[in-house]
């Protein structure tokens, strides 16, 4: 009986053991194929972990504990940001291979709750593993650590009644990402600015003398600010990539980070981007081209990864994947003063400047409400105007797309998306042409004209995948407001 029970018990086991190697030999074709990264045969002293990485929410701390729990010294540990692996590098071959058969196959719960299965593979020693780019705060940037102290801290925190109902006062509203209070004047979301005409009754709260007092004193501003916004973010929330509009504020812009720390992300037109951590009680200081050319945003999730050897620091995120690791997020309250602008905006960076480029062609767009309100103004309501015009002057189809739909066989079905006023739906009268466009008139010109046609937008077709032998799209996209 119990010999037959223990074969049971090694049968059972070594399932599991087939299991385990299943998925080790998956890991190491992935990793290959998706990082270049091929796993050793033979032991070494370097150990890739997949599944435990960053991108995993597994933190440096956590796997640490996990490496070295036999006495195993780890070399380096290098965990590159958002990746699911990390390698550990062991002072000896024996310490390697004593780390990879305890971890192999150990579950680990991750930071955000869920179980992860490490997978460990000998790798060869590499000297780059990750980029670790050097990178500098954008320009006018600064963060001052613990500018105000804890009690200072809890007073402002304090100074916001988020339960008040008097709106007349202080504007308060819940955006989808945060909850937001205006004081001084309210900040209009709907056309990124503010009603200058129209200051709140109530100023700014005398809890935040002190600290701007402190700014004038510290040179940091000349004016006092008249305009305060209080943004309060739960974990997982954020704020997306924006500049303050130009036009409404003067150049200095007071960002004061009360609660917890979050990871604030910086973007260059350029493309460059450089992450900095703000700490809480710091205060961020925007000023000439980081305050008007950058964008500046916080991503919406629950953990940043930040350097683990300044975790109480502010700065840049170096992205040294021998230095990375998770910090959670906490409910964080943000306090921006700005003192707003009574005349055009005359800053060194016109190609952003809502104040130098009044009636100028609109310039790409940020914010996905952005994109949306232009495409709808220049593209929509555009071509509602012009479609009896339009349509007199398109008539001629493409010859190329001619020839393509005329080999199409008589029972095949044929969708146009964007197909305006539906020039290429009676080119084939054996197939089955149906059309779309955005426009009600162009697609009321398609109807009088007897073809098939129905109203929608090109990004969301209300037509079954795979149902069509055909689809053209032509002279389309180039209408789009975003990527
Ligand atoms: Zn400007």
């Amino acid at each position: 009986m119990e010999a037959r029970a223990q074969s049971v018990q090694s049968a059972r086991r070594s399932k599991e053991d087939k299991k385990l190697l299943k998925r080790q030999i998956k890991a190491s074709h992935t990793l290959l194929k998706h990082e270049g990264i091929t796993t050793a045969s033979e032991p070494t002293q370097c150990v890739v972990v997949c599944n435990g990485g960053l991108g995993n929410g597994v933190s440096r701390e956590q796997l640490m504990a996990v490496l070295t729990e036999g006495g195993a010294v780890v070399e380096s540990l290098l965990m590159p940001p958002n990746k699911p692996y990390s390698f550990a590098s062991f002072a000896s071959p024996q310490d390697g291979r004593s780390a990879q058969t305890r971890c192999h196959g150990r579950t680990l719960q991750a930071n955000d709750g869920h179980r992860v299965t490490l997978y460990c593979s000998y790798v060869l020693p590499a000297v780059d593993r990750g980029v670790c780019e050097c990178v500098s705060l954008p320009p006018g940037l600064c963060v001052l650590e613990d500018f105000v102290s804890p009690e200072e801290e809890s007073q402002l925190l304090d100074a916001v009644n988020w339960t008040s109902h008097d709106d007349d006062v202080t504007t308060r509203r819940e955006l989808k990402h945060r909850r937001v209070k205006h004081y001084g004047y309210e900040f209009r979301y709907d056309n990124n600015n503010v009603d200058k005409d129209k200051p709140l009754p109530e100023g700014l709260p005398s809890e935040c003398d002190a600290v701007l007092q402190r700014c004038v004193c510290d040179g940091l501003i000349s004016v006092l600010p008249d305009q305060l916004t209080v943004n309060q973010y739960e974990s997982g929330q954020g704020i997306p990539p924006h500049v303050d509009t130009h036009s409404a504020f003067e150049d200095t812009i007071l960002s004061l980070g009360l609660g917890a720390k979050t990871v604030m992300d910086f973007r260059h037109p350029d493309g460059r981007s450089v992450s900095i951590v703000h700490p809480a009680r710091s205060l961020l200081v925007m000023k000439g081209e980081s305050r008007y050319l950058w964008t500046h945003g916080i991503t919406p999730r629950k953990f940043d990864v930040v350097p683990a050897s300044a975790a109480e620091r502010s700065g840049v995120v170096n992205f040294d994947p021998s230095d990375l690791t998770l910090n959670q997020r906490g409910t964080r309250t943000s306090f921006t003063f700005r003192k707003i602008r009574h005349t055009p905006c005359d800053c060194a960076y016109p190609s952003v400047c809502d104040s130098q480029r009044p009636s100028s062609p609109p310039c790409l767009p940020v914010a996905r409400s952005d994109a949306c309100r232009l495409e709808e103004q220049y593209v929509h309501r555009v071509y509602e105007e012009i479609s009896a015009h339009f349509s007199s002057t398109r008539h001629a189809p493409w010859p190329r797309v001619r020839d393509f739909l005329l080999t199409l066989p008589s029972d095949a079905i044929m969708a146009d998306i964007g197909c305006g006023n539906g020039k290429y739906l009676g080119i084939n009268p054996q197939a089955f042409s149906l059309g779309c466009d955005r426009s009600v008139n162009l697609v009321s010109i398609c109807a009088e004209r007897g073809f098939h046609s129905v109203v929608c937008d090109a990004l969301s077709v209300p037509l079954r995948s795979s149902a069509f032998d055909a689809v053209i799209s032509i002279a389309v996209i180039h209408h789009f407001s975003t990527q």
